[in-house]
């Protein structure tokens, strides 16, 4: 359905998207995911044949978006970074005029756009000027254009950006309503929201995929990798000769626990299925180094995404960065 074979965007030395492939199925809701500058927007405005790529190739239902430039384009409707709007025209005359752009036929207009304007909820909106609308309100607007002429794929980039909780929820409630009857691939930054939303995630940094797979499954592959933290009481070596004796432990990281003296916190990363909590507890009795603490921690997409990413070291320093950007997301 859509296909983006090896493209390269080169801005000067810079890649801005480097060596990208993938392919995608209709029906689905795929999440591009990745951090600022990941190479997101550029991606998709190659998808959708606003700028043309340093090579590679992107055909989407059998057209190739440079050299079938029209039957390519009248699949996808898109919602770039910012979204396209006439500010001094009413939502209706805007996207009226988007509909005469899209050269649907004159019958059709006023019907489905009455039609869209009611999916997206912006009817009541219809004679106001786009100008005076509220940001959630022109992003509805901004959906609504992409939605003129019921194109098969619509492309959003980043739809929630700058919206306040409650716009947020609606808009993703929206996403996932068109997902019903469309292919859609939004652009996001927040973990949270492309594994809300998302059937399908893709995983983007420095212009290169580093991951794609079900939003299931994502999680699934690393939830082998259990986590445990511990606070113990003991010394630094004591700790060691303990952790020792466990082969299942991949990596371990030993801080001093600030709010508890005489005591360090663990974090460990077992392998597979592994469960040593109960070993754990009985040498470390024998060490006569009391466990204070212990909890299991699978990883968490956002664990996952950070890993990938590589935008944090394993440990504490990761936890952390994921629990901001978990609640950064939330907020
Ligand atoms: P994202 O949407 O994931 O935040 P972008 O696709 O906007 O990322 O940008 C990817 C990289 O390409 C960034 O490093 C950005 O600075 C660079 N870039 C994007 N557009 C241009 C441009 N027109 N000229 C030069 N560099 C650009
Ligand atoms: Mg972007």
């Amino acid at each position: 359905m859509i296909e983006v074979k090896n493209l390269v965007k080169k801005y000067g030395g810079h890649y801005a998207v480097n060596d990208l492939s993938f392919e995608l199925e209709s029906g689905r809701i795929y999440g591009l995911l990745g951090p600022n500058g990941a190479g997101k927007s550029t991606t998709m405005n190659i998808m959708t044949g606003y700028i043309a790529s340093t090579s590679g190739e992107v055909v989407i239902d059998g057209h190739n978006i440079l050299t079938e430039a029209e039957e390519a384009k009248a699949c996808i409707g898109y919602l770039p970074e910012i979204p396209p709007l006439y500010v001094d025209m009413t939502v209706l005359e805007y996207l009226v005029t988007v509909a005469e752009l899209k050269k649907i036929p004159k019958k059709e207009r006023q019907p489905m756009i009455d039609e869209i304007m009611r999916t997206v909820k912006i009817s009541d909106m219809a004679n106001r000027l786009i100008r005076n609308l509220s940001k959630g309100y022109k992003q509805r607007v901004g959906i609504a254009q992409a939605l003129i002429g019921y194109p098969e794929i619509i492309i959003l980039d980043e739809p929630t950006v700058g919206l306040d909780p409650k716009q947020i929820i609606e808009i993703r409630e929206l996403v996932k309503s068109l997902g019903k009857k469309h292919t859609v691939i939004l652009s996001s930054h927040i973990l949270s929201e492309v594994s809300a939303v998302c059937d399908y995630v893709l995983i983007i940094n420095k212009g290169k995929l580093v991951a794609a797979d079900s939003t299931d499954n994502l999680e699934k592959l690393f939830l082998g990798q259990n986590n445990l933290e511990l606070l113990v009481e003991g010394s630094r070596e004591a700790i060691r000769d303990v952790l020792k004796n466990f082969k299942d432990i991949q990596s371990s990281d030993i801080q001093p626990a600030k709010e508890q003296p005489g005591s360090f916190r663990i974090q460990l990363q077992i392998a597979g299925e592994a469960d040593i909590r109960r070993g754990l507890f009985y040498k470390f009795a024998a060490a006569h180094c009391p466990i204070l603490e212990m909890q299991g921690a699978s990883m968490t997409l956002e664990d996952i995404f950070l890993e990938l990413t590589g935008a944090e070291k394993r440990g504490s320093g990761r936890r952390k960065a994921a629990r901001q950007a978990s609640e950064e997301a939330k907020a």
